[in-house]
């Protein structure tokens, strides 16, 4: 045996050493790992940001001694914070930590690198710690994370919480287009009221309701056009004819009740589904749309003149023996008489 293939036992027991450290340090790698590949499953499982934001936090209370936790959205329209998810060890109702305010997020989300605040001297027993949520593209929003009392944050730690946060990012991130391309799906692009395939779903659900129903309740149908709108059109030009289909929504919003539904049902016709409606309630319902329509002024800068359109309204009222198709077909008739005998009127059927 050559002089180099002889250990001493000091040497045997260094190398154990050694290797006992190694191992150790590859079971926290392993470990460390599937915590984050479970939480790379967990945030992307969920299309609900409540949802991921709750994974987030319980991602990080699961290795990490912490007292509160929020994740907030960062709302690019109004320069504002959601707060979508909030943790705090001490109470049941939890509270946004501290120290941390929305102005305070802005400027960390705006840097875009990561917030740590160590304690301040031996007094000091609290660290805090402000992760930004965000890709090359769009900052989505904050972690925002408070110990009291809690052994001073590891550098393995940082590292762990700024891959959770890379997750996190990529999560919500999916889960706001999604909601973003859910919402174009079912709305009008111009008005921004429900499009005609939604409304078709909602009418079916609707109609399956009021069957199940033991109580005899009814709902109402509203189909309104505007008056000779293509003459309007000629007129003032199609930019303009725009504007006031934008116009007469905003209206239809501001004299219905949350729960009316407003679609577009095809050009210049919308559609309203008044739910537990009278006939009484449609018919005041639809004569307040027609005179609020009549009413409205609309300013058209070429020649700085105020004009308005008028609008024709059939509604009907729902009857256990009708179909989608039945009921459309009436309150069509309906709207198709209006316009017959004069329009700028409301006839109900
Ligand atoms: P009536 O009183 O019988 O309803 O007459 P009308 O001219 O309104 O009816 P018609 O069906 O002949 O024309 C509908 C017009 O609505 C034609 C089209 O130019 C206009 N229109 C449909 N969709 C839009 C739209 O999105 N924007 C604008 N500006 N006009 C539209
Ligand atoms: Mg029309
Ligand atoms: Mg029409």
């Amino acid at each position: 045996m050559s002089r180099n293939q002889q250990k001493d036992p000091e040497d045997l027991s260094q190398l154990r050493q050694r290797i006992e450290i190694l191992e150790s340090q590859l079971e926290e790698i392993r470990l460390q790992t599937h915590v984050l590949l479970d939480i790379a499953r967990a945030l992307n499982a969920s299309l609900d940001t409540r949802v991921i934001a709750t994974n987030i936090i319980s991602a990080i209370v699961s290795l990490i001694g912490i007292n509160q936790a929020s994740v907030c959205l960062y709302k690019e329209k109004t320069q504002d914070f959601e707060v979508i998810g909030v943790f705090d060890s001490g109470t049941l109702s939890p509270q946004m930590p501290p120290h941390l305010d929305l102005s305070f997020l802005s400027q960390v989300l705006s840097q875009g690198v990561t917030y740590y605040r160590a304690p301040q001297g031996i007094q000091d027993w609290q660290w805090i710690c402000c992760l930004p949520l965000q890709n090359a593209q769009h900052k989505i929003g904050t972690i925002n994370i408070h110990a009291l009392r809690q052994p001073e944050i590891t550098s393995e730690q940082m590292e762990f919480l700024e891959t959770v946060a890379g997750h996190a990012s990529s999560a919500l991130e999916n889960a706001l287009l999604y909601t973003i391309v859910e919402r174009e799906s079912i709305t009008d692009g111009l008005t921004g009221v429900y499009n005609h395939r939604y409304f078709q779903k909602r009418l079916r659900e609707h109609i399956s309701l009021c069957q199940r129903r033991k109580r005899s309740v009814t709902f109402g149908l509203l189909i309104l056009d505007v008056d000779n709108f293509k003459m309007f059109n000629d007129h003032y030009g199609h930019q303009f004819g725009d504007t006031v289909l934008q116009t007469i929504v905003r209206e239809l919003y501001h004299n219905l009740r949350e729960g009316d539904l407003i679609a577009r049902y095809g050009g210049e016709e919308f559609v309203i589904l008044v739910p537990e409606a009278t006939e009484k309630i449609i018919l005041l319902i639809s004569e307040k749309i027609r005179y609020v329509v009549e009413n409205t002024r609309i300013h058209y800068p070429q020649t700085n003149e105020d004009v308005s359109v008028t609008v024709s309204i059939g509604a009907t009222l729902w009857h256990p023996q009708d179909s989608p198709t039945s009921l459309i077909s009436r309150a069509d008739q309906a709207l198709y008489k209006a316009k017959r005998t004069g329009r700028n009127q409301s006839v109900i059927k």
